[in-house]
């Protein structure tokens, strides 16, 4: 591939690409965009600097001894750049996002109002306290509802996602084992259709990790966890719905085995979207939950960030927890720290952040929760459960559904590749709908299902949005059901073909060198 000088490049059609490419790449408003160092130049800048006044360097030889060679462009081209890439991507605000176990639900624009008052947007996290009460009586508020949804004891706000919040659980049932001399308390179970992040989180966090098996019907056989309990057992990891989008009725049993053969109860929360204001955690034994604020409570995922993840604990557990937390004393909030701890949090395990905790995030999910109220909030699981099992039913006769027959689901459909025929896989029906408008839903997750299809609509999706979204699954299911070798080559409409994402997640080219090496991971495929 050939760059000239101002960056632009002719482009040659691509093997499967839709026939009729255009002289310059673009289609009408779906504009080609290259990197930002084939079309700036470490000569070009936006800006004009005064000459740096001479004098003696302080850096004690540590200068930089070379330019450092980033790319410049005048501001209206880097404004296009940026702005022409911001719209190749999906977004919950363009269209419905059926990521399975991902909760991808509409921020609600009154969050983001309440967000960016400027006594929460602007605070400083070294603020004083006593000039900051407004913003400690939302962290109160919030903790309160979570504390109260969850019918938990005590709540650490400052984990900053799900596998943060595990993390900070299952280190306080480290201390809470350690405080008990229970050193020799090393493995921790995991189902095998846990999150990818519990069996990493308890690796991470220094414990051995050993599986459960799931039944037929995609439960945690509880059979198997008991016979596995015993004196080297530190506790279990469950998701609750779990990850196949159904519920463990036998949580209570599963806990009680747990609490008999002296370990804890960590519950993976971040499906609690399905079962807010139907079932509180706190009833089913559990001992440490996370919550991802950013699912259930509608905050924005963005990009690995800024997420939330409160951890809410039983009163076993609730010494070890993390400082800080907002208390309030009087009319006074205030601020527990190390210093002001006092003997009450002396067992306290230590500190998940520097601060206190997703100030912006806190805001956002107080005004979604005050804004729903207890109803409201109740709707959300019920609306979401319904919406799964409109796709379940809606589409089970063309894709197999493992666990369809055993019931309705939770707030997830799965369908499994099984009936594809042989060549044709999953991957060919998730591409197929990026070429119908849509963001894939999860794919080959969770292990325990053969090329698994995880959907999860949210309660936030329409009848009319569903019913669009369900048509076009099923005209790429049945393409790909019937053999349609168009689907191999699928996406055609996409500004790139299908990549090698093995190779790009393996090797990823993070350095810009020459325009060969960029393109690697960029497979053109032959039909
Ligand atoms: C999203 C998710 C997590 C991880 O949460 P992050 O905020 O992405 O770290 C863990 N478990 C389950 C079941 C999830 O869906």
């Amino acid at each position: 591939m050939t760059i000239n000088q101002s960056g632009w490049r002719p482009t040659t059609p691509q093997a499967g690409e839709a026939s009729g490419a255009t002289f310059t790449g673009n289609r009408a408003l779906m504009l080609e965009e290259p990197l930002i160092f084939e079309i700036g130049s470490t000569e070009t800048t936006g800006v004009d600097f005064a000459e740096a006044p001479s004098g003696k360097s302080r850096l004690g030889g540590l200068e930089r001894s070379k330019t450092i060679g980033l790319p410049g462009l005048s501001e209206p081209e880097a404004v296009r750049h940026y702005t022409r890439l911001s719209r190749q991507n999906y977004a919950i605000d363009l269209g419905l996002f059926p990521l399975g176990s991902c909760t991808m639900k509409h921020n609600p624009r009154l969050n983001e109002r309440m967000a960016r008052l400027p006594g929460f947007a602007d605070l400083h996290p070294l603020t004083p306290v006593d000039a900051c009460q407004g913003a400690f009586e939302v962290i109160h508020q919030l903790a309160h509802w979570l504390v109260t949804l969850t019918g938990m004891h005590s709540v650490a706000m400052s984990p900053k996602a799900g596998a943060h919040g595990e993390l900070c659980g299952v280190l306080a049932i480290r201390a809470a084992l350690d405080a008990k001399g229970e050193q020799g308390r090393k493995v921790l179970l995991v189902p095998e259709s846990a999150h990818g992040t519990n069996p990493a989180t308890a690796a991470f966090a220094g414990f051995s990790v050993e599986d459960i098996p799931a039944t037929e019907a995609g439960r945690v056989n509880l059979e198997a966890l008991k016979a596995r309990l015993g004196p080297d057992v530190a506790g279990v990891m469950i998701t609750n719905p779990n990850t196949c989008g159904l519920f463990e009725p036998d949580m209570r049993a599963i806990s009680d085995a747990v609490h008999a053969a002296g370990g804890y109860v960590y519950c993976d929360g971040a499906n609690f979207n399905a079962i807010v204001g139907r079932v509180r955690p706190g009833d089913l034994g559990i001992d440490a939950m996370h919550i991802n604020l950013h699912k259930t409570f509608s905050t924005p995922h963005g990009g690995g960030g800024p997420g939330s993840g409160p951890v809410v604990f039983s009163e076993a557990l609730t010494p070890y927890a993390p400082l800080p937390f907002v208390e309030k004393q009087g009319d006074q909030f205030v601020l527990v720290e190390e210093e002001t701890a006092g003997e009450h949090h002396a067992s306290s395990f230590g500190r998940m952040v520097a601060f206190h905790g997703q100030m912006g995030m806190f805001t956002r999910a107080l005004t979604y929760i005050l804004s729903h109220g207890a109803d409201g909030l109740r709707q959300v699981a019920e609306d979401s459960v319904l919406n799964a099992n409109y796709i379940l039913r809606s589409m089970e006769d063309v894709l197999d559904a493992p666990f369809a027959k055993s019931g309705p689901c939770m707030h997830e459909a799965i369908f499994s590749d099984r009936g594809l025929p042989e060549g044709f896989s999953t991957i060919d029906v998730a591409k197929g709908l990026i070429d119908e408008g849509f963001h894939p839903m999860t794919v080959y997750f969770p292990l325990v299902v053969h090329g698994a299809m995880l959907v999860e609509p949210t309660e936030t999706e329409s009848k009319a949005t569903l019913d669009q979204f369900i048509h076009a699954f099923r005209f790429v299911a049945e393409k790909a059901k019937g053999g349609d070798l168009a689907i191999k080559t699928a996406p055609h409409y996409a500004p790139r073909r299908r990549l090698d994402e093995t190779l790009a997640a393996r090797k990823p080219v993070l350095v810009y060198k020459e325009p060969e090496r960029a393109q690697a991971a960029e497979v053109p495929l032959r039909s």
